[in-house]
C-alpha cells in the first residue's frame, strides 16, 4: 500500500507549510533528505508562462522544497527541458525560476547543456540529462493539469522534461497514440525513479490543458514517494477514469490502486475539474482503433482570429504537417498529422483547438467506449 497525502494550500503564501506538511504526511522529512545529498528538483516549466496562468509548477512550491533540503543540509539544484521549439533562457525568465533560484542561491541547469545517457523503449532511442541520473534525490514537482493527449498531466508525464531538446517532439512520431506514448512515459518513470513526487495542485489548469485550458482553484499540494500512486489518487479525487490515463496500463495494477490516502484529501466529487474534450476517445478499444485508424482521428485547428502568426507551432510540429510562412497563419497538412498535441501545447494564445473525427466523436460520445467511466481500469 502505497501513501499518497494531501494537504489543503488555498494559496501559494501557505507553500511552505503545506509541503512541509504533505512530506511529513508519508512519515517524516529524514528518510528523503540527508547532508551532503544531491538532490536534484524537478519542475514542470513547460513554456514561457506567468506562473498565474497555471502552464507551470508556481515558483513559491519549488522554494518550499529547496529549503527543506537546505534545513537538511543537503544541497538542492532546479533543472527541467522545456518544450523543445522554445528558448530555455525565456522560460526562466517568464516562470520566475530565474529569479527563484537567484534568491535562493541555487543552481538552475540547463538540461540542454549538461549532458544526457542513452536508454531505448523497444527499437527507440532517446537520452534522459546527465544531472537527473546522477542525483542521490530526484523530487518532481508537477503541476496538476489536464492534457488533450494524455487527459492527466501530474507526477509520470513531468519526466518527459527529463529528456533533453527536441526530442520531446521527435519522440512522439515513433511513439503516436496515447497507449504508446504512456508506454515510454513508463519507461522513463522507471529509469529517472524519482524518490519523491510534490504535485503543485493550489492552482491547476483543467479544459484543453496543458497550456490552452483555465486556471482552477484546487486548493491543495499531494505528495507521494510513487508518482503511479500519486497520479492514481489524483484520478480518484478529480473524478478521472484511470483507463483514460494511457500510462497506468503500463505499470502494476497495484500501483494505482494499492494506495491510501492520507492527510485530508478532497472529497471526489467536490472539485471542479473538467476534463479535455478528446477524453471519452480514450476509451475507445484499441482493436477498434487499429481497425478504423484512417476514420479516427484528432487534429488541430487554428484559429486565424486570435493566430498572432508566430510560428512556434509549425516549429514544434514533429511530422512537419503545420505549413508556415511569415505573416500568414500556418495550413495544416491532414495526412501527415499525428494528433500529438505538440502544437496545441505551444501556443501562446490558445488559437489552437484539438478537434475529433465525426466517427471519433460519434464513438466516443455514443458511449462505445470499453468500459463505464466510474468502474475503468485498464
Ligand atoms: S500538426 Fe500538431 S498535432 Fe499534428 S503532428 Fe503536428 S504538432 Fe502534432
Ligand atoms: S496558431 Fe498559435 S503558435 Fe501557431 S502561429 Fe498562430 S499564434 Fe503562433
Amino acid at each position: 500500500m502505497t501513501s499518497v497525502s494531501f494537504i489543503p494550500c488555498p494559496s501559494y503564501a501557505q507553500a511552505p507549510d503545506a509541503v512541509r506538511r504533505a512530506v511529513e504526511s508519508l512519515g517524516s522529512l529524514t528518510p528523503f533528505f540527508r547532508p551532503g545529498q544531491r538532490v536534484l528538483i524537478k519542475p514542470n516549466l513547460l513554456a514561457d508562462a506567468f506562473p498565474d496562468q497555471a502552464v507551470t509548477t508556481h515558483p513559491e512550491i519549488a522554494r518550499a522544497v529547496i529549503r527543506l533540503a537546505r534545513e537538511a543540509g543537503a544541497h538542492p539544484a532546479v533543472g527541467d527541458s522545456p518544450a523543445g521549439a522554445l528558448r530555455v533562457t525565456d522560460v526562466w525568465e517568464k516562470t520566475g525560476f530565474r529569479a527563484l533560484c537567484e534568491q535562493e542561491s541555487v543552481p538552475l541547469l540547463n538540461l540542454e547543456q549538461t549532458g544526457s545517457t542513452a536508454f531505448s523503449c523497444g527499437a527507440v532511442s532517446f537520452t534522459v540529462a546527465k544531472p537527473v541520473l546522477e542525483a542521490d534525490l530526484v523530487v518532481n514537482l508537477p503541476k496538476v493539469k489536464t492534457h488533450s493527449l494524455t487527459v492527466l498531466t501530474a507526477g509520470v508525464k513531468n519526466l518527459y522534461g527529463t529528456l533533453p531538446g527536441f526530442q520531446k517532439a521527435n519522440l512522439h512520431a515513433a511513439f503516436p497514440t496515447p497507449s504508446d506514448m504512456g508506454r515510454l512515459l513508463a519507461r522513463i518513470t522507471e529509469i529517472v525513479k524519482p524518490g519523491l513526487t510534490i504535485a503543485d495542485g493550489v492552482i491547476g489548469m483543467d479544459g484543453n490543458g496543458p497550456s490552452g485550458g483555465e486556471p482552477v482553484n484546487l486548493g491543495f499540494v499531494a505528495a507521494s514517494t510513487d508518482p503511479v500512486s500519486l497520479d492514481a489518487a489524483l484520478c480518484q479525487v478529480l473524478g478521472i477514469p484511470l483507463a483514460a490515463v494511457p500510462w497506468f496500463q503500463h505499470f502494476s495494477r497495484e500501483r494505482s490502486t494499492s494506495i491510501s490516502l492520507t492527510g485530508q484529501p478532497p472529497a471526489p466529487g467536490s472539485l471542479r475539474f473538467r476534463l479535455p474534450g478528446t477524453w471519452r476517445n480514450r476509451l475507445i478499444p484499441r482493436f477498434l482503433v487499429r481497425l478504423l485508424a484512417p476514420l479516427l482521428w484528432v487534429r488541430p485547428v487554428v484559429d486565424s482570429t486570435r493566430c498572432i502568426q508566430c510560428g512556434r507551432c509549425a516549429s514544434a510540429c514533429p511530422t512537419r504537417a503545420l505549413a508556415f510562412k511569415t505573416n500568414t497563419t500556418p495550413r495544416l497538412h491532414g495526412q501527415i498529422c499525428i494528433g500529438c498535441c505538440c502544437c496545441h501545447e505551444l501556443c501562446p494564445v490558445k488559437a489552437i483547438h484539438m478537434t475529433e473525427s465525426w466517427l471519433m466523436r460519434r464513438i466516443s460520445h455514443g458511449r462505445l467506449t470499453s468500459t463505464p467511466p466510474s468502474e475503468a481500469h485498464s
